[in-house]
């Protein structure tokens, strides 16, 4: 009888856990299926760069996993049901389930909409492929003079904005701030991102908040009007309702909340990673969804799995966040170092070789993805136990 992993999401979290588990478990004791609605890994980091108008290199998870023993099961998870330890599956093949011993959740985030009325019918958003290839195809059609509206002053929100703006010049892009622009920043970083801004000539309207977008503009709450052909939705991410639905423990985020080796509290069976984890950091903060996020906590679930399988201690992997690298377009960027209490260091990075190296870490992302069982060391381990299904509700 084989271990089952299930493995929810193949982004950065889910898809390098899964190359890390079939690299160091047996094939003789373990079956690794990994679920992903879209047959390419997508790289969520570019998907700014991919409205408007780059192209990005493809990447099908079949040749990711070729060779790996991993199985690739192309569908949308609508479920899961951690009693019957099953998960609920619709694809091409119609509606499914799969049985697992072991889940891995990794399915990420999308859109936060925050309720803001005409944000879901109008507004267009860069955290998911499709709506980033839908706002690629508006931005195409705009001329000469078209508004750019991106609310939000959030990573995403600054490098949405400044890649647009130096993209294409043609465009008039301004930023809706709910607080001040960089204000967690030190001050030079701070003063660097303005001058960003007014070089790539970005408006910022600080001190802002959106309640309603239309098919033209944007209203705040003070009721000014800002005209926009489009609006961008840049005013942070929310995870799937799936893990809340399933009984899981959630925090108020819906994200799963897992103890210090990534395992669920409510269900020592289910693991879960990247954005859709509620982790708590060494510095005793909750971690931001972040790429590096998703790498620390796959690190740790993939440790964790592998050593409870196996009998062997579990151990602990480093739950630190260094800093922020945000790019400012592509000839410009800042390195913001934070300290143990997420703090910004009063120095910083920034400019075109802080811009090459995270053109770097974005490159070496995607390519570790590609890559899943790289430098992993091949040591294929033989499990401790076989699968216990003697609680599960109805035998899979
Ligand atoms: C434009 C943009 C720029 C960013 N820039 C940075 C940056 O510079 N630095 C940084 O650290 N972070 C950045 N981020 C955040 C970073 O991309 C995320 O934190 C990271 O992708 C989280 O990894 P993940 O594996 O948890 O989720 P994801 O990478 O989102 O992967 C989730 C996977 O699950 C799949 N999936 C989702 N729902 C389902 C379902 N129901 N059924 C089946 N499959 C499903 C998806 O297809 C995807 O493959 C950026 C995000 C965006 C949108």
């Amino acid at each position: 009888m084989k271990h089952r992993i299930v493995v929810l999401g193949a982004g950065y979290a889910g898809a390098f856990a899964a190359g890390n588990l079939a690299r160091r478990l047996s094939p003789a004791d373990i079956e690794i299926t990994v679920v992903n609605a879209v047959p390419d890994f997508v790289e969520r980091m570019r998907l700014h760069q991919l409205a408007i108008g780059q192209d990005l290199a493809v990447r099908k998870l079949a040749d990711v996993f070729a060779g790996t023993g991993v199985r690739l099961r192309l569908a949308r998870v609508t479920g899961v049901d951690p009693g019957r330890r099953t998960v609920a599956v619709t694809g091409e093949d119609g509606d499914g389930e799969l049985a697992y011993d072991t889940l891995l959740y990794a399915l990420g985030s999308s859109v936060a909409h925050h309720g803001v009325p005409g944000v879901a019918e109008y507004a267009f958003d860069v955290t998911g492929r499709s709506s980033a290839l839908r706002l690629r195809e508006r931005l195409a059609g705009l001329g000469d003079g078209g508004t750019v509206l991106v609310v939000g002053e959030g990573l995403t929100g600054i490098e949405t904005a400044t890649e647009f703006a130096e993209a294409r010049s043609d465009l008039s892009v301004a930023l809706v701030a709910r607080g001040e622009l960089g204000t967690w920043l030190s001050s030079k970083a701070r003063r660097h991102l303005r001058q960003a801004f007014d070089r790539l000539g970005i408006t910022v309207h600080e001190h802002t908040a959106i309640e309603a977008v239309e098919p033209t503009r944007a209203i705040a709450a003070d009721g000014t009007s800002f005209p926009a052909d489009v609006t961008v939705w840049s005013a942070g991410f929310a995870v799937h309702p799936i893990a809340a639905a399933s009984g899981l423990k959630v925090a108020e985020t819906g994200q799963i909340v897992v103890d210090r080796t990534m395992r669920s509290v409510s269900h020592p069976d289910v693991y879960a990673a990247g954005d859709c984890a509620y982790a708590i950091g060494d510095n005793g903060r909750p971690l931001p969804m972040s790429c590096g996020t998703a790498g620390y906590t796959n690190m740790q679930a993939t440790a964790a799995i592998i050593a409870r399988l196996t009998g062997s201690e579990v151990p602990t992997t480093g739950l630190k966040y260094y800093g922020n690298h945000i790019s400012l377009g592509k000839r410009d960027a800042i390195f913001q170092m934070v300290d143990g209490d997420a703090r910004s260091k009063s120095w910083y990075l920034g400019g075109r070789t802080v811009a090459r190296l995270k053109a770097g870490v974005l490159k070496g992302a995607g390519w570790s993805i590609s890559h899943p069982t790289f430098g992993l060391p091949k040591r294929r381990r033989r499990l401790a136990t076989v699968p216990d299904r003697s609680g599960v509700k109805v035998a899979a």
